[in-house]
Order: structure tokens, then sequence, then C-alpha cells
């Protein structure tokens, strides 16, 4: 493939026909070369041609082609978009297999790079082999993640309905003002409301205003652009953080943690435009859903279910997601379905009289629906209630 500029094979798209390289192996059972096999043969010639590719490490560059393998096989199951081809300046991670990276307290040995020393963030326990290692280059330096295994600690096996006590399961509903509203009438914020957070995205806003009426092209902007980066790191870390600290609570006295299975993507989406008589368009909303959507990326309620996914494998509890058809609307006493028992903050059921705190409502639907799912019967539970006052309820 011809391109301009730095035209690297690893960067190029790879074609599942195998048309990159010579497709055929010795091997009687599958005798056609992968996209990896193929690519990953043609290593030597592209090393001859490009001699500065002599320079990185062998197995960093069969790394980078499996990730791009991985990011194909991810594209044509159509659960991402297609790669995007990428220069070598934009390269920010490369990994090593197992085996080759070795530590020495806080000294670490990378093949091609030699021995460097690292700030030991953690303790690394004692008795465990090394797996693969990532050397990434973040905003505010570079980075190595250490993939260890210890095979002496067996891996919790999930529990089982028997195991389960309807009283320890949450039902968990995601929202942008309370990030977590769970069954049982507790509330964990949202950190966008805390000061701390706050200050940050108002720091975040002036630094990429002063960087973006720099002159293009200087020295200035790049530094600039810079230090915006590194807040918007130091922003991501800390809402990991809170997303950690979330995860264990949510674990802690749990027998089985339930979500609504989130379509987040089509939450974000744009709206439609409104075409009027004249052949423009009239206001549809857009620059309201705008911020909303800002503030579904902000809440990354993907990223928060991923870690209580992993806090949660560590003891046993299995996390399920249900369809969210409906939660917010129905009524968990008598299962009346309707639009108007919503009313904003509160949830009022037209048909009983039931009434709680509306997130809280939905956690206990969907804890019902999970419990099912689970095959508890969900029908003698009783129903906690979230705050709210009767001051709250008469004034509506
Ligand atoms: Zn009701």
């Amino acid at each position: 493939m011809r391109s301009k500029g730095e035209a690297c094979p690893l960067t190029c798209s790879v074609s599942k026909s195998h048309s990159v390289g010579y497709p055929w192996k010795k091997n009687k059972k599958t005798p056609r070369r992968t996209a990896y096999e193929a690519q990953s043969s043609n290593l030597p010639i592209l090393k001859k041609e490009r001699p500065w590719y002599k320079t990185i490490n062998s197995t960093v560059l069969q790394q980078t082609l499996r990730q791009l393998d991985v990011a194909f096989s991810k594209f044509f199951k159509n659960e991402t978009g297609h790669p995007k081809p990428k220069r070598r300046s934009r390269f920010r991670s490369f990994k090593y297999t197992p085996g080759q990276v070795k530590l020495d307290g806080n000294r670490i040995y990378l093949p091609g790079i030699g021995w460097m020393r690292f700030h030991d963030s953690r303790p690394i326990p004692s008795g465990f082999t090394l797996k693969s290692v990532t050397v990434r280059r973040k905003a505010r330096g570079w980075f190595v993640s250490l993939q260890i295994e210890d095979k002496s600690v067996p891996a919790l096996p999930v529990k089982n309905k028997n195991e389960i006590s309807p009283d320890r399961v949450k039902g968990c509903d995601l929202g942008i003002k309370k990030l977590v509203s769970i069954s049982n009438g507790e509330i964990i914020q949202n950190p966008a409301n805390d000061k701390v957070f706050k200050r940050q995205a108002r720091r975040l806003k002036l630094r990429q205003r002063s960087a973006s009426i720099k002159k293009k092209g200087s020295r200035n902007r790049k530094k600039s652009f810079s230090k915006v980066a590194s807040l918007h790191d130091r922003i991501a870390n800390s809402r990991s953080a809170y997303h950690w600290k979330t995860a264990k609570v949510l674990t802690d006295g749990t027998d089985a943690l339930i979500f609504e299975d989130l379509n987040i993507r089509g939450m974000k989406s744009r709206c439609k435009p409104k075409k009027n008589e004249s052949g423009g368009y009239n206001p549809n909303g857009q620059s309201a859903k705008r911020a909303l959507n800002r503030a579904i990326s902000d809440a990354a309620w993907g990223e928060l279910i991923k870690k209580i996914e992993v806090v949660a494998a560590k003891s046993g509890i299995p996390v399920i997601k249900v369809n969210p058809r409906h939660t917010s609307q129905r009524c968990p006493k008598c299962h009346h379905v309707s639009a108007e028992n919503r009313k904003k903050e509160k949830f009022v059921c037209t048909n009983c009289g039931h009434h709680n705190d509306a997130d809280v409502n939905g956690a206990v639907n969907i804890k019902m629906r999970g419990l099912k799912e689970l095959g508890i019967d969900p029908t003698q539970l009783p129903l906690v209630r979230g705050e709210v006052t009767p001051m709250e309820l008469t004034a509506t």
C-alpha cells in the first residue's frame, strides 16, 4: 500500500482475505495464514526497508500487530469502528510479552531500552509471575502497568441462587445528579457536584480558552495544550478513584448487584433536525441536549460498571444487567405502569398511592427484575423507602 508521509504497514489496514504477505503455511490443518501471521512474517522485510524499525524490540512489534488484529476482529464483529491509521508519533503505548521484563526493587528491565528506575506507586506482592507489561505515555509522564498472576490464590466461584439472600441484593439505578441510587434507599452522589471537581472543571475551561487563543503552530500553544492535557489526566484520575470507591461501597455486604442495561451511545445521540416550511430549521433542543450529553459522558457509567464488575468478581458477586424498560414508571407494589406515576424527584402511584424517591423506586424495580432473572421470588420483599418527606408529597 502506498501513501504519503510515513507509510508503515503496521498502521495500514489489514485485509482479512490475507492480501498482505504470503498466504500459506506448512500446517496441514489450517494451511492459510491469519492476517496476524502474514504480517508478522513480513516484519524482517519491513526492517530491511525501514531501518528505524530495528531500534524497536521485535516482540513489541509483534504485540502491536496483535493489538491491530484485535482491533480488526472487533471491527468485523461490529463492536467498534474501523481502526484509524496511526503514524509513529501517535502511538502512546507498547506492550511486552510474558517473560521479557525483569523487576528488581524499583528498577525495571525493558528489552531494547535497558534498566530503568520507576516510582513504586504500590507494593508488588511476592510469589507472582509477571504477565504482560504495558508502557504508556500520558500527559504527565510515562507509566508502566504490570499484569501479575499468583496461581496459589484460587479464583472465587460466582455465587449461585441458593447462596444469595434477597435482602443482600442491591438494585442500582444510574443517574446524573445521583450517580447511583440503591434499592435500599442509599444514594451515592455524583462527584461532578463536588466543590473540588467543580473547581477543576472551571480551571479546565479557563486553560482550554487560553490555549485556543494562542497562535497556531507556536511553542506557547503547544505548552498551553500540554497543560490542558495534564489537567484532563488529573480529572480522569480522580474520577477513576471515586469510581473504585463507589465499587467498594456497592460490593460491601452484598450477594448480588443488579444494573439496568443502558444504551449509552443511544442516549447521547443528537436530536433530529426539525425542518420548517421556508426551508430552514426550527430549534430542536440540541444545545440543551449537548449539555446533557456532556453530563452523561462525565458520569462515565460504562467505566463505573466495568470497575464494579472487577471488584465484584473478586468476592464472587454476580453482576446482572436487566432491561430498563418502564423501571421509572412502574409501581413495585401494585405493578401499575404509568408515565404520570413519576413526578420529577418523587414517585407517587396514581393507582395505590405508594410513594418513594423516584430514583430509589427505579432501583427497587431493577432489583425485582434481577431477582426474577436469578430465579428468586421477589414478591415477598418489604419495600424500602428513600428520603421522601410528607411535606414534599403534599407540595404537588
Ligand atoms: Zn401502585
